[in-house]
């Protein structure tokens, strides 16, 4: 089950969709196995963990906006975490690569794997987007 926004309402949408080696000469080997591997990032290793400030987060692949800074929150899990995303900015699917299924979430401009979705989350939406760090950079207000 995959589900996405639409496509031609975001901009550049054409202008990301690159091969897979177009990816690995744009980016990091940390950042090129999870955005297009799907591999998560070692906990605690992200310094996205401890920031604080007010600002964006976009995606480390193409530079889409993806998450608010006032929607993070301090899971204690190790991940940068979020309870929502920015309207129409994410696009999901379930991930059977354990045995329970999980839901992924990825950039919806350039198909970027974040990380997944879980209903542990606090509210309003009580879900948890927990992202991988190296997928995304900081912008600060
Ligand atoms: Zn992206």
């Amino acid at each position: 089950m995959a589900k996405s926004p639409d496509t031609s309402k975001i901009p550049d949408y054409e202008k990301w969709q690159l091969s897979n080696s177009e990816w690995k000469e744009r980016l990091s080997p940390e950042a090129f196995a999870v955005l297009r591997k799907e591999a998560t990032e070692r906990p605690r290793t992200s310094p996205l963990n401890d920031e604080k400030r007010d600002g964006t987060y976009a995606c480390a692949g193409c530079g889409y906006d993806l998450f608010k800074s006032d929607t993070k929150f301090e899971s204690g899990t190790g991940w940068p975490s979020f309870w929502d995303y920015i309207p129409d900015a994410l696009g999901t699917k379930t991930d059977i690569k354990l045995i329970i299924p999980r839901t992924e979430y990825h950039c919806a401009r350039c198909g970027g794997h974040q990380g997944h979705v879980f209903k542990d989350g606090p509210e309003p939406t009580g879900l948890r987007y927990c992202s991988n760090g190296v997928a995304l950079t900081f912008k600060p207000a």
